[in-house]
């Protein structure tokens, strides 16, 4: 074992923690709701297909969304239940997805797979696979298809940033699952045949730094605080000093990065015999009345989520799946908590901005923050005028939608929307060939 400190990367930005709501709260398991909604897109990659119907009576852990290709992830049921019905429903993100909702009976019988035969890498990745595990730290990218880099990788890195403001559940499950991510690590470590593993922690963690002291195999490195230390390009420089280059993926330089709740998932798949059916998040903001760091049932109504933190106060003006900073605003509270979950966010005046945008004054600012060394403000301008190819000429690919940009733009400018809309036009123009 070894503790080294990381580097620092130029640019990015140093937003208020906000931690303290929830940093010292254990996490607490919410009961079960009354039902379920559980999305057949929680991953990147096709929408995993309905293999249950209106009436089919289902067990906690049981099959009800088959993966659908190559990029794509099973879906359990998270409750023991009976299926109320297979709908499309538009979410509050706004977006139309197929979702299985089934009535919880309370009994919570559970199905499990059977043991793995051996610990050989291609038996965790198919493990891994037949369990849905995705990246669980937003990314949703599906696990064992990250687990199968076509050359040998010599590095595996554990993000233990947690760099966005607000959100405790990898800090708290660092400290109270301190084992079982261990565990989870070296299974993957194994997975992927190397024995070089680095676990990055922010300075602002000690507690959780000293946690995983005492595993001499694993390597520590202090991280500063500094935003988005999370993203994987970025961790990946400050940990190892390794530079991804531009349109590069981190196995390009020998790595694998993987997430903390990711870990979990992994070892109680493997050891447990148990897929992926719940998550760790935490629900903070000053327009909550009881924050708290929760363990929940996948497909829970955020409405369930709020009343057991006590309900929204008055003055709450915004709601957010994820962080401030990288997460979603919710148009509504017809969200149902996905893999890919981390927090929700009730936020008042003061925490975050309802000013409306005003015209660009060319203050550069938002070029001075960005990560990538992007211009946010052309990309946007660009986008705005539907020019794609211009906004990718100007590097809008390599945004990472970290939201740095916007974080201090005087003019309030709706950078990060604009340029993801420019990435989702500039995909869907290669896709058909332009
Ligand atoms: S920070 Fe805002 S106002 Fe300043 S250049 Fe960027 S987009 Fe324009
Ligand atoms: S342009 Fe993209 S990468 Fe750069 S700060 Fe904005 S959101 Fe982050």
């Amino acid at each position: 074992m070894s503790i080294k400190k990381g580097k620092f990367f130029p640019y990015g930005i140093h937003p208020e923690g906000r931690k303290e709501l929830t940093s010292e709260l254990p996490i607490e398991i919410m009961p079960l709701p009354s039902k379920v909604y559980l999305s057949m897109s929680q991953h990147i990659g096709a929408p995993a297909m309905p293999t249950v119907a209106k009436g089919d009576v289902v067990k906690k852990g049981q099959l009800i969304g088959k993966e659908n290709g190559a990029v794509s992830a099973n879906v359990y049921s998270s409750v023991s239940g009976t299926v109320f019905g297979v709908e499309e429903i538009i979410n509050a993100l706004g977006q139309k997805q197929t979702y299985v909702i089934i009535e919880t009976d309370g009994s919570n019988e559970e199905a499990l797979f059977e043991s793995v035969k051996d610990f050989e890498p291609t038996t965790l990745i198919e493990r891994i696979r037949l369990a849905g595990i995705v990246g669980l730290g937003g990314a949703g990218f599906p696990t064992a298809v990250k687990l199968s880099p076509k050359t040998q990788l010599d590095t595996l890195i554990i993000n233990g940033a947690e760099c966005e403001p607000y959100l405790n559940c990898d800090y708290r499950l660092m400290l109270e699952r301190t084992e079982d991510i261990y565990k989870g690590i070296k299974h993957v470590a194994k997975a992927l045949k190397l024995n070089n593993v680095i676990i990055g922690i922010e300075e602002n963690k000690p507690l959780a730094i000293k946690a995983f002291e005492k595993f001499s195999d694993i390597n520590i490195v202090v991280l500063k605080k500094q935003y988005p230390m999370g993203s994987e390009k970025h961790l990946i420089y400050c940990t190892t000093g390794r530079k991804v280059p531009v349109g590069k993926m981190p196995f390009d330089v020998g790595v694998c990065v993987q997430n903390i709740k990711t870990m979990i998932a992994c070892y109680e798949a493997i050891e447990l015999n148990k897929p992926l059916t719940e998550t760790v998040m935490t629900v903070s903001g000053n327009g909550v009345t009881e924050p708290k760091n929760l363990k929940v049932a996948l497909g829970t109504p955020l409405t369930d989520v709020l009343n057991y933190c006590g309900g929204l106060k008055d003055n709450a003006v915004k709601l957010v799946a994820g962080g401030p900073m990288m997460g979603k605003a919710l148009i509504g509270l017809n969200h149902y908590v996905r893999k890919t979950d981390s927090g929700v966010l009730a936020l008042i005046n003061g925490e975050t901005d309802t000013d409306a945008p005003t015209n660009c004054i060319n203050c550069a600012k938002c070029a001075r923050n960005c990560p990538m060394r992007l211009m946010p403000m052309y990309i946007e301008s660009f986008a705005l005028a539907d020019d794609y190819t211009n906004a990718e000429k100007y590097g809008a690919m390599n945004c990472l939608e970290c939201g740095s940009c916007a974080f201090n733009c005087p003019a309030k400018r709706p950078l990060v929307q604009s340029i993801s809309m420019a990435k989702a036009k500039i995909r869907e123009m290669k896709k058909n060939g332009k």
